[in-house]
């Protein structure tokens, strides 16, 4: 591995620290002088102020356009030892604060980027298995590094990498997948949440398998679940199963991808709920309006699809994204149902989605109690520093 200390360092233009120093742990090219060569890709840079003032100690990539991603504010030694703390410390955060599943099939996500300190490194447990994305240069050229620290921190059978994203491409990587450590994850991998059994696809199911960030939220729908559920953006059953496990009378649910339907359809197999549950592999939007021409009439609506701004840019378009589907399962509700409205774009902020939401009530002329407004499950915490790891919404609330 390369040099583990400081050894060179980068001074960010005057005025333009603000961010860095009120935490946030990115460093973009255009707030630093000069030009730093290629040849540092990956190593660790100090950075510091306009005025000489040492701020922190992060890993470099001219490649990007986050320059720096800071890993400490301390003069440490940054090796190994540190790598292996950061890991120690990520997991027994979550043993103290995260409320986390127990028992074979337990899945959490275990190191959560930024948050926990690593940044661009995503590692969730599903059962004895770990699955793993890597987004930035830095963390890549250490991954073997970090393979052989989480095998033995973890224990797990097998780490497999899921690194097959396109924003891969911004850091000068190309996509990645497969073994890096024991064995390769079954076909017919079980993960267990509250009692619930899910299969999960590690090597090709979307995200890193299954969206643990819902965990709490899917308990929640449980306890709430009555009567006639519609489950629109349902990849593999999460809420679906979780309603049906509940006091729903029956559950119907809908997916664009036929891949993740199948996938449902034994998952509510596996729970013994296939009777009560139907999946319909379509375009949730297409089904919300022909589910409202035909006069259908449910208790429980669940919208969670899929980031629908990733830049600034389409912000306006995203929120009438928002907006038609909350408007339309507002009126699928029979008097005093329950909404289920998730968002998982970092561009709309909690505000800016109870907004959009409550926008939408009154142009159908609905009337809002708010029940909770709900974040992520604590084993993705957020940086508050950081508003874009603020990421997941999810609003409940009475409409009559
Ligand atoms: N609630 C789920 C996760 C949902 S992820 C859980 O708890 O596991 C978002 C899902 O939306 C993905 O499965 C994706 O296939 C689906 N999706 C994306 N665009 C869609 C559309 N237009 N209509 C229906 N589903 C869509």
């Amino acid at each position: 591995m390369k040099p583990t200390t400081a050894v060179s360092k980068v001074t960010l233009r005057k005025g333009r620290d603000t961010r860095v120093k009120a935490g946030h742990p990115w460093v973009f090219s255009g707030e630093v002088y000069g030009v730093l060569p290629p040849e540092m890709d990956g190593q660790i840079i100090a950075v510091e102020d306009a005025t000489g003032r040492f701020l922190g100690q992060g890993l470099v990539n001219t490649k990007s356009n986050i320059l720096v991603r800071l890993l400490t504010r301390q003069r440490e030694t940054i090796d190994r030892e540190f790598f292996k703390s950061r890991l120690a410390d990520a997991i027994a955060y979550r043993e103290r604060f995260a409320n986390l599943p127990q028992g074979p099939g337990a899945a959490y996500r275990l190191i959560h980027a930024e948050a926990d300190g690593l940044p661009a490194m995503v590692v969730d447990k599903y059962g004895d298995f770990l699955s793993c994305q890597i987004l930035s240069l830095g963390m890549a050229q250490r991954l073997p590094m970090f393979v052989e620290l989480l095998a033995e921190l973890v224990q797990p059978k097998g780490i497999y990498e899921r690194s097959d994203v396109l924003v891969r491409s911004l850091e000068g990587l190309p996509q990645a997948t497969g073994v890096l450590y024991g064995e390769e994850p079954p076909e017919d991998l079980e993960i267990v949440e509250h009692g619930a059994r899910f299969r999960v696809d590690l090597k090709t199911g979307q995200k890193t398998g299954f969206f643990l960030d819902q965990r709490l939220n899917r308990l929640r729908v449980r306890e709430l679940a009555q009567g006639r559920v519609l489950n629109t953006f349902c990849y593999t059953g999460g809420f679906s199963i979780a309603a049906a496990l509940g006091n729903a009378t029956e559950v119907v649910s809908v997916d664009i991808s036929p891949e993740a339907i199948a996938l449902a359809e034994d998952n509510a197999k596996l729970n013994g709920v296939e009777d009560k549950s139907t999946f319909i592999a379509a375009n949730a939007f297409d089904y919300l309006r022909e589910a409202e021409k035909a006069g259908e009439k449910f208790d429980v609506v669940i919208l969670d699809p899929p980031a629908f701004t990733k830049n600034k840019e389409s912000i306006p378009g995203a929120m009438r994204g928002y907006k038609e589907i909350n408007l339309r399962a507002m009126r699928l509700l029979n008097p005093g149902g329950l909404l289920v409205s998730s968002s998982c774009s970092h561009h709309i902020s909690p505000q800016m989605f109870v907004e959009v939401i409550a926008d939408a009530a009154a142009d159908t002329r609905k009337r809002l109690r708010q029940i909770e407004l709900r974040g992520p499950s604590p084993d993705h915490p957020v940086l508050p520093a950081a508003p874009e790891t603020d990421y997941l919404k999810c609003f409940l609330a009475e409409v009559r």
